[in-house]
Protein backbone atom coordinates (compact mmCIF):
# COMPACT_ATOMS: atom_id res chain seq x y z
CA UNK A 1 0.00 0.00 0.00
CA UNK A 2 1.75 3.22 -0.65
CA UNK A 3 1.69 5.95 1.97
CA UNK A 4 0.09 9.68 2.05
CA UNK A 5 3.03 11.81 0.16
CA UNK A 6 4.20 9.13 -2.03
CA UNK A 7 3.77 10.30 -5.47
CA UNK A 8 1.55 7.79 -7.35
CA UNK A 9 -1.07 7.62 -9.66
CA UNK A 10 -3.24 7.45 -6.25
CA UNK A 11 -2.47 10.82 -5.07
CA UNK A 12 -4.30 12.27 -7.74
CA UNK A 13 -8.13 10.78 -7.47
CA UNK A 14 -11.16 12.70 -6.66
CA UNK A 15 -14.00 11.06 -4.72
CA UNK A 16 -17.39 12.15 -4.85
CA UNK A 17 -20.44 10.75 -2.82
CA UNK A 18 -23.54 11.21 -5.01
CA UNK A 19 -26.65 11.28 -2.46
CA UNK A 20 -29.76 10.21 -4.84
CA UNK A 21 -31.90 9.34 -2.05
CA UNK A 22 -33.40 9.69 0.78
CA UNK A 23 -35.96 8.77 3.95
CA UNK A 24 -37.34 9.66 7.52
CA UNK A 25 -35.96 6.58 10.11
CA UNK A 26 -35.13 7.06 14.06
CA UNK A 27 -33.26 5.51 16.37
CA UNK A 28 -35.06 2.49 16.81
CA UNK A 29 -34.49 1.61 13.59
CA UNK A 30 -31.25 2.23 13.05
CA UNK A 31 -29.36 0.92 15.65
CA UNK A 32 -29.50 -2.50 17.25
CA UNK A 33 -31.37 -3.34 19.86
CA UNK A 34 -31.72 0.36 21.05
CA UNK A 35 -33.88 0.17 23.64
CA UNK A 36 -30.74 -1.32 25.50
CA UNK A 37 -28.92 1.92 25.38
CA UNK A 38 -32.26 3.63 27.52
CA UNK A 39 -32.40 6.47 25.58
CA UNK A 40 -35.57 8.18 24.25
CA UNK A 41 -36.48 6.80 20.19
CA UNK A 42 -35.50 10.10 18.11
CA UNK A 43 -35.76 10.48 14.60
CA UNK A 44 -32.83 10.08 12.22
CA UNK A 45 -32.57 11.01 8.54
CA UNK A 46 -31.17 8.43 6.49
CA UNK A 47 -29.49 9.17 2.83
CA UNK A 48 -28.46 7.00 0.23
CA UNK A 49 -25.25 7.63 -1.73
CA UNK A 50 -23.26 5.65 -4.00
CA UNK A 51 -19.62 7.01 -4.82
CA UNK A 52 -17.18 8.20 -7.71
CA UNK A 53 -13.31 7.76 -7.51
CA UNK A 54 -12.10 10.09 -10.46
CA UNK A 55 -8.44 9.22 -11.62
CA UNK A 56 -6.38 9.82 -14.73
CA UNK A 57 -7.28 6.17 -15.86
CA UNK A 58 -10.99 7.62 -15.61
CA UNK A 59 -13.89 6.43 -13.13
CA UNK A 60 -14.40 3.94 -10.76
CA UNK A 61 -18.21 3.62 -9.46
CA UNK A 62 -18.39 2.32 -6.19
CA UNK A 63 -22.32 0.63 -5.81
CA UNK A 64 -25.29 1.89 -7.94
CA UNK A 65 -28.22 2.31 -5.67
CA UNK A 66 -31.31 1.58 -5.72
CA UNK A 67 -34.04 0.52 -8.58
CA UNK A 68 -37.11 2.90 -9.05
CA UNK A 69 -38.52 -0.54 -7.81
CA UNK A 70 -36.56 -1.47 -5.17
CA UNK A 71 -36.94 1.92 -3.66
CA UNK A 72 -40.81 2.21 -4.18
CA UNK A 73 -40.98 -1.25 -2.78
CA UNK A 74 -39.65 0.02 0.58
CA UNK A 75 -41.04 3.65 0.25
CA UNK A 76 -38.13 5.32 0.03
CA UNK A 77 -37.38 9.28 -1.54
CA UNK A 78 -35.47 8.26 -4.94
CA UNK A 79 -33.82 12.29 -5.61
CA UNK A 80 -32.35 11.00 -8.71
CA UNK A 81 -32.82 7.97 -10.85
CA UNK A 82 -28.87 5.88 -10.90
CA UNK A 83 -28.83 6.91 -14.47
CA UNK A 84 -29.41 11.11 -13.81
CA UNK A 85 -27.34 10.95 -10.74
CA UNK A 86 -24.30 9.04 -12.76
CA UNK A 87 -25.00 11.77 -15.32
CA UNK A 88 -24.56 14.76 -12.28
CA UNK A 89 -21.49 13.11 -10.74
CA UNK A 90 -20.54 13.39 -14.78
CA UNK A 91 -20.10 9.65 -15.23
CA UNK A 92 -20.24 8.35 -18.24
CA UNK A 93 -21.42 4.60 -18.74
CA UNK A 94 -21.08 3.98 -22.26
CA UNK A 95 -17.40 4.56 -21.55
CA UNK A 96 -17.49 1.22 -18.75
CA UNK A 97 -16.49 2.46 -15.72
CA UNK A 98 -15.38 -0.65 -13.16
CA UNK A 99 -18.17 -0.69 -10.94
CA UNK A 100 -17.14 -1.99 -7.34
CA UNK A 101 -20.11 -3.42 -5.14
CA UNK A 102 -19.70 -3.20 -1.45
CA UNK A 103 -22.63 -5.65 -0.85
CA UNK A 104 -25.91 -6.65 -2.63
CA UNK A 105 -28.70 -5.05 -0.43
CA UNK A 106 -31.25 -3.50 -2.72
CA UNK A 107 -29.87 0.09 -2.50
CA UNK A 108 -26.59 -0.56 -3.82
CA UNK A 109 -26.94 -2.80 -6.90
CA UNK A 110 -30.72 -1.72 -8.21
CA UNK A 111 -29.01 0.85 -10.13
CA UNK A 112 -25.93 -1.81 -11.89
CA UNK A 113 -28.53 -1.90 -15.01
CA UNK A 114 -27.61 1.59 -16.01
CA UNK A 115 -24.15 0.33 -16.02
CA UNK A 116 -24.60 -2.39 -18.30
CA UNK A 117 -21.37 -2.14 -20.18
CA UNK A 118 -18.91 -2.24 -17.26
CA UNK A 119 -17.13 -4.59 -15.58
CA UNK A 120 -18.13 -5.32 -11.27
CA UNK A 121 -15.92 -6.67 -8.59
CA UNK A 122 -17.08 -7.84 -5.09
CA UNK A 123 -16.31 -10.47 -2.63
CA UNK A 124 -16.73 -14.10 -3.28
CA UNK A 125 -18.66 -14.30 -0.04
CA UNK A 126 -20.84 -11.85 -0.90
CA UNK A 127 -21.86 -13.01 -4.10
CA UNK A 128 -21.96 -16.99 -2.70
CA UNK A 129 -24.38 -16.29 0.20
CA UNK A 130 -26.45 -14.01 -2.01
CA UNK A 131 -26.93 -16.54 -4.55
CA UNK A 132 -27.28 -19.55 -1.47
CA UNK A 133 -30.90 -21.04 0.03
CA UNK A 134 -29.64 -19.08 3.17
CA UNK A 135 -30.57 -15.40 1.57
CA UNK A 136 -34.25 -16.26 1.25
CA UNK A 137 -35.16 -16.30 4.62
CA UNK A 138 -37.20 -13.34 5.43
CA UNK A 139 -34.74 -11.18 7.63
CA UNK A 140 -31.70 -11.10 4.73
CA UNK A 141 -34.43 -11.26 1.61
CA UNK A 142 -35.99 -7.94 2.92
CA UNK A 143 -33.02 -6.31 1.83
CA UNK A 144 -32.84 -7.68 -1.66
CA UNK A 145 -34.48 -8.03 -4.43
CA UNK A 146 -34.48 -11.14 -6.66
CA UNK A 147 -34.06 -9.58 -10.37
CA UNK A 148 -31.25 -7.60 -9.06
CA UNK A 149 -29.46 -11.00 -7.61
CA UNK A 150 -30.11 -12.86 -10.98
CA UNK A 151 -28.49 -9.59 -12.72
CA UNK A 152 -25.36 -10.28 -10.74
CA UNK A 153 -25.83 -14.39 -11.83
CA UNK A 154 -26.20 -12.68 -15.57
CA UNK A 155 -22.84 -10.59 -14.96
CA UNK A 156 -20.74 -13.81 -13.67
CA UNK A 157 -22.29 -15.97 -16.93
CA UNK A 158 -20.93 -13.48 -19.39
CA UNK A 159 -17.42 -13.30 -17.53
CA UNK A 160 -18.05 -9.86 -16.49
CA UNK A 161 -18.19 -10.50 -12.47
CA UNK A 162 -14.90 -10.17 -10.57
CA UNK A 163 -14.75 -12.25 -7.18
CA UNK A 164 -12.45 -10.97 -4.68
CA UNK A 165 -11.30 -12.03 -1.17
CA UNK A 166 -9.98 -10.38 1.93
CA UNK A 167 -7.80 -7.06 0.34
CA UNK A 168 -8.00 -6.78 -3.14
CA UNK A 169 -6.06 -4.14 -5.56
CA UNK A 170 -8.36 -2.55 -7.93
CA UNK A 171 -6.25 0.46 -9.36
CA UNK A 172 -2.95 1.49 -8.10
CA UNK A 173 -3.82 3.33 -4.87
CA UNK A 174 -7.44 1.85 -4.89
CA UNK A 175 -8.12 -1.29 -2.59
CA UNK A 176 -11.49 -2.86 -1.91
CA UNK A 177 -11.32 -4.71 1.49
CA UNK A 178 -13.74 -7.44 3.09
CA UNK A 179 -14.88 -6.57 6.29
CA UNK A 180 -18.29 -8.65 6.89
CA UNK A 181 -20.31 -7.67 9.40
CA UNK A 182 -23.72 -6.09 7.79
CA UNK A 183 -23.56 -8.71 5.20
CA UNK A 184 -21.64 -12.07 5.03
CA UNK A 185 -19.15 -10.59 2.73
CA UNK A 186 -19.38 -6.58 3.17
CA UNK A 187 -16.70 -4.23 1.79
CA UNK A 188 -14.81 -1.18 1.94
CA UNK A 189 -12.87 0.93 -0.30
CA UNK A 190 -9.47 2.90 0.16
CA UNK A 191 -8.46 5.29 -2.00
CA UNK A 192 -5.03 7.13 -1.93
CA UNK A 193 -5.65 10.85 -2.54
CA UNK A 194 -3.60 13.53 -2.51
CA UNK A 195 -4.87 14.49 1.17
CA UNK A 196 -4.51 11.29 2.69
CA UNK A 197 -6.68 8.29 2.86
CA UNK A 198 -10.60 8.11 2.22
CA UNK A 199 -12.10 5.06 3.71
CA UNK A 200 -15.17 4.63 1.53
CA UNK A 201 -16.97 2.56 4.82
CA UNK A 202 -20.53 1.89 2.91
CA UNK A 203 -22.65 0.24 5.20
CA UNK A 204 -19.87 -1.03 7.59
CA UNK A 205 -20.58 2.15 9.06
CA UNK A 206 -23.86 3.86 8.30
CA UNK A 207 -23.71 6.49 10.47
CA UNK A 208 -20.88 7.83 12.48
CA UNK A 209 -21.99 7.04 15.81
CA UNK A 210 -21.24 3.66 14.76
CA UNK A 211 -17.96 4.19 15.19
CA UNK A 212 -17.88 7.20 17.53
CA UNK A 213 -20.58 5.38 20.05
CA UNK A 214 -19.54 1.73 19.18
CA UNK A 215 -23.60 1.37 18.33
CA UNK A 216 -24.05 -2.13 15.69
CA UNK A 217 -26.13 -1.14 13.05
CA UNK A 218 -29.90 -2.79 12.96
CA UNK A 219 -29.22 -5.11 10.02
CA UNK A 220 -26.55 -7.40 10.89
CA UNK A 221 -24.99 -11.14 9.43
CA UNK A 222 -22.51 -11.06 11.81
CA UNK A 223 -22.43 -8.59 14.84
CA UNK A 224 -18.53 -9.47 16.29
CA UNK A 225 -17.03 -9.00 12.81
CA UNK A 226 -19.34 -5.85 12.47
CA UNK A 227 -17.72 -4.44 15.90
CA UNK A 228 -14.57 -5.98 14.51
CA UNK A 229 -15.09 -3.83 11.53
CA UNK A 230 -15.71 -1.21 13.22
CA UNK A 231 -12.30 -1.10 15.08
CA UNK A 232 -10.44 -2.43 12.15
CA UNK A 233 -11.39 1.25 10.32
CA UNK A 234 -10.83 2.99 13.57
CA UNK A 235 -7.07 1.79 12.98
CA UNK A 236 -7.20 3.13 9.81
CA UNK A 237 -8.41 6.70 11.22
CA UNK A 238 -5.02 6.72 13.26
CA UNK A 239 -2.56 7.54 10.01
CA UNK A 240 -3.15 11.34 9.84
CA UNK A 241 -5.51 12.59 6.93
CA UNK A 242 -7.28 9.72 6.77
CA UNK A 243 -11.48 10.67 6.14
CA UNK A 244 -14.10 8.20 6.62
CA UNK A 245 -17.16 8.12 4.59
CA UNK A 246 -19.88 6.62 6.00
CA UNK A 247 -22.84 5.18 4.03
CA UNK A 248 -26.17 6.44 5.47
CA UNK A 249 -25.41 9.73 7.35
CA UNK A 250 -26.97 13.09 6.37
CA UNK A 251 -23.62 14.14 8.41
CA UNK A 252 -21.98 13.08 4.89
CA UNK A 253 -23.13 16.25 3.90
CA UNK A 254 -21.93 18.51 6.33
CA UNK A 255 -18.40 17.13 6.78
CA UNK A 256 -17.63 17.77 3.22
CA UNK A 257 -19.18 20.96 2.56
CA UNK A 258 -17.65 20.97 -1.19
CA UNK A 259 -19.74 20.04 -4.23
CA UNK A 260 -19.43 19.36 -7.71
CA UNK A 261 -21.78 20.49 -10.36
CA UNK A 262 -24.69 19.61 -8.40
CA UNK A 263 -26.04 20.15 -4.55
CA UNK A 264 -26.51 15.63 -4.45
CA UNK A 265 -22.84 15.43 -5.31
CA UNK A 266 -20.71 15.74 -2.60
CA UNK A 267 -16.56 16.03 -3.01
CA UNK A 268 -15.19 14.02 -0.55
CA UNK A 269 -11.79 14.59 -1.87
ZN1 LIG B 1 -27.17 0.57 2.26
Amino acid sequence: MTRAGDMTTGDRYEVLAVRYGTRQASAREVFLNYHSYGEPDRPLGMDYFFWVIRGPGGDIVVDAGFSAAGGQARNRTALLSTADALGAAGVTPALAPPVIVTHAHYDHIGGLPALGASEVIMTEAEYAFWTSPMARRAQFAQSAEDDEISHLGGLRAAGRLTLAAGSFPVAPGVELLEVGGHTPGQAIVLVRTAAGQVVLASDAVHYYEELERDRPFSLVADLPAMYAAFDQIRELEQDPGTVVVAGHDPAVLDRFPGRAGSDLVVRVA
